[in-house]
């Protein structure tokens, strides 16, 4: 009988106020080239339904699943704004000052559909300071466990511009507050969402203190960064991990990814707080790999017992990607019945997973940065004097 863990879930219905709709027609070669790339990429799909597709009811299938089957444990919070200060811990002045001009518009930022609508970036401040509210409330001990239901996601934004329906990184300004002021000197991030987060990687690429490991679906596909040999630059050289896998792949490769790289990296690093850009889009619902809903509760039950030997139990999940309704809503209500503590009753894997080979290679290019990762968090912590938090 394992023990019932307290769940603080943030939400607030005004990131439904972020909501673009339609095709772009001051830029009509932006739209072609999208409907060029979905016709590709999802050749079932009709153009004439097409809508934006990080829509506000990805999240309204989630907080609807959640009230029509609590969990025992969730405990439903209301983030804050993250404040100017707060965001440009991770990002350039020039880019907070674009993002706000854009208040009160409508427009598409990108050919990749990043667009805003008049409400996008106060729903996108709400997103970026779901991260702080809940790392804020974990250090009162209020709970240990946080599952931020957020949009506009977070992790393709870089410093210095939005990109893949990202304004803000929201992982990106929590981890840096929780440095700046909470203490956690060493903050791990793992990136589960099908795409690469080129922006995670992007702002902590030449820093030591920030281990990320990103597994995805491998270049060329969005964004077309993440392959092995990014591992970091300067200081940071070898405090990011990429782990590129083939499209098809499902629960048995993700497990791996934890197992064969996720793990054994926390071990050496010895992080004080566990983050997870937690997308759902590698759910076979969303056309490209094929995980489900189970896979998503045993990752969530491994980075549990993670989280509980190397940092009290810390770990914060905030939503990126998925975009289809019922894989969203099935895997957020299993990831979060993981996080309230609650025994996985099985997971589902294909007799062939081909995944699985990529990830044992991407494991063994990676052995000699892991087994070093040791090092680099020793070397942080006497550089930066004794732990505090
Ligand atoms: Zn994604």
């Amino acid at each position: 009988m394992r023990m019932l863990e307290t769940v603080l879930i943030y939400y607030d219905a005004r990131m439904l106020g972020h909501d673009p709709s339609g095709w772009d027609t001051d830029h009509p070669e932006w739209s072609d080239a999208v409907k060029a790339m979905i016709a590709h990429q999802y050749p079932e799909a009709s153009l004439e339904t097409y809508s934006f597709p990080e829509r506000p009811a990805r999240l309204i299938t989630i907080v609807e699943r959640l009230l029509a089957e609590p969990i025992d444990g969730q405990c439903w919070r209301v983030p804050t704004l993250a404040t100017h200060a707060q965001l440009q811990r991770a990002h350039s002045a020039a880019h907070l000052a674009y993002i706000e001009s854009l208040v009160g518009g409508s427009r598409w930022l990108a050919q990749d559909t990043t667009a805003v609508s008049p409400e996008s970036v106060f729903a996108a401040k709400l997103a970026a300071g779901a991260g702080i509210s809940a790392i804020e409330a974990i250090a009162a001990g209020e709970g240990r466990h946080a599952f931020c239901v957020v949009r506009p996601p977070g992790h393709h934004a870089s410093a210095d511009h939005a990109k893949g329906f990202c304004l803000y990184n929201n992982i990106a300004v929590a981890a840096m507050h929780a440095r700046a002021v909470l203490g956690y000197r060493r903050v791990m991030i793992w990136d589960w969402d099908m795409h690469h987060g080129n922006g995670t990687q992007d702002i902590f690429y030449d820093q030591p203190d920030v281990l990320v490991v990103d597994s995805h679906c491998e270049a060329p596909f969005y964004p077309g960064s993440g392959t092995l040999a990014e591992t970091g630059a300067g200081a940071g050289l070898g405090s990011h991990l990429n782990v590129p896998f083939p499209r098809g792949s499902g629960n048995a490769a993700l497990l791996d990814v934890f197992e064969q790289v996720v793990r054994p990296a926390a071990r050496a690093f010895r992080p004080d707080l566990i983050l997870i850009s937690a997308g759902f889009d590698c759910h076979y619902l969303d056309q490209t790999c094929v995980m489900d809903e189970t896979g998503f509760a045993a990752l969530t039950q491994h980075m549990c017992a993670l989280a509980q030997e190397l940092c009290d139990g810390r770990l914060v999940m905030m939503l990126e990607g998925g975009y289809n309704a019922q894989a969203l809503s099935d895997s957020a209500h299993a990831t979060i019945h993981a996080l309230a503590g609650n025994t996985i009753s099985g997971v589902n894997v294909l007799p062939e997973d081909p995944g699985r080979a990529a990830v044992a290679e991407v494991a063994r290019f990676h052995a000699d940065t892991i087994a070093a990762l040791g090092q680099l968090s020793v070397a942080s912590s006497s550089a930066s004097g004794p732990q505090s938090g």
